[in-house]
């Protein structure tokens, strides 16, 4: 089945942008997810069309209205019930590669785009919205945060990369970065490959890259460390999976 994404957005000539390329792009073409996308502003019923207004209790900038929202996002949830709904915004949850796993193996995405200053706080209480952060840092729109998110959920797909346990070992998968990875040629600028990595001793090769892992994550990333505690553990690479196959 395909796999359905929806983005309400003011500038939906904004899509499909960088996922109409490489893996996403491809993808797409093959029907393997869907991409649709809404006008926020087909749902004003103003002859201006307007969407915002001004801040309750003054201030800067501009808000996007509740009741023209829940008309889009009530047209959306009619005709897609199954999928959740999720609203970009620095204030919602901090995503993560769990989420993004949990949200490809579902049927789809819809996604709401804030601009201005955001959304009028109404709609997260009176409509079944999740509200998504990309990271601590304030984007212009959630355009933005919603290619990064569908980016990374369709990568996921079944079929979309190469081989079927691509991604498995990446970073936060098992709560940790990923190993280093090197390619040729050999020596570059006087540094060369881990002779481990030479050896063709795919258990050892194992071992060291669990080690590199869990090391440069207590060095980059000990709040990781500390998220996961004892779930440090990555999962099996291909080759442990074969030997451990190869036992049974
Ligand atoms: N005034 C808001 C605040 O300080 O929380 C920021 C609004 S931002 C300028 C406009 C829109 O960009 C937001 O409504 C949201 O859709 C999107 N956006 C900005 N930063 C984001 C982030 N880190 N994650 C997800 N969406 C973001």
């Amino acid at each position: 089945m395909t796999w359905a994404a929806t983005v309400l957005t003011l500038y939906p000539e904004m899509f499909p942008g960088p996922l109409g390329h490489s893996l996403a792009g491809r993808a797409l073409g093959e029907g393997i997810w869907s991409l649709e996308t809404g006008q926020i502003r087909d749902f004003a019923t103003d002859r201006h069309r307007s969407v915002d207004d001004t801040p309750a209790g003054g201030g800067a900038g501009m808000v996007m209205r509740a009741d023209v929202l829940a008309r889009a996002v009530d047209d959306l949830l009619a005709r897609r019930p199954e999928v959740p709904l999720i609203a970009m915004t620095p204030r919602g949850r901090p995503l993560t590669q769990a989420y993004v796993r949990t949200l490809a193996a579902g049927p789809g995405a819809s996604i709401l785009c804030g601009r201005f200053e955001g959304i009028d706080e109404r709609l997260f209480e009176a409509r079944p919205i999740v509200p998504l952060s990309i990271g601590d840092y304030v984007l212009s729109g959630g355009e933005t945060a919603a290619f990064v998110l569908l980016d990374a959920c369709v990568r996921l797909l079944p079929g979309v990369m190469g081989a079927p346990t691509s991604g498995e070992e990446e970073s936060f998968e098992g709560g940790l970065l990923e190993y280093p990875h090197y390619t040729r040629p050999y020596e570059w600028e006087g540094r060369t490959i881990p002779e481990v990595l030479r050896s063709g001793d795919h258990a050892k090769i194992a071992a060291w890259r669990r080690a590199k892992a869990v090391e440069e994550t207590r060095l980059r990333r000990p709040d990781l460390i500390e998220r996961h505690g004892d779930a440090r553990r990555p999962p099996p690479s291909g080759a442990r999976r074969k030997e451990e196959s190869d036992k049974s």
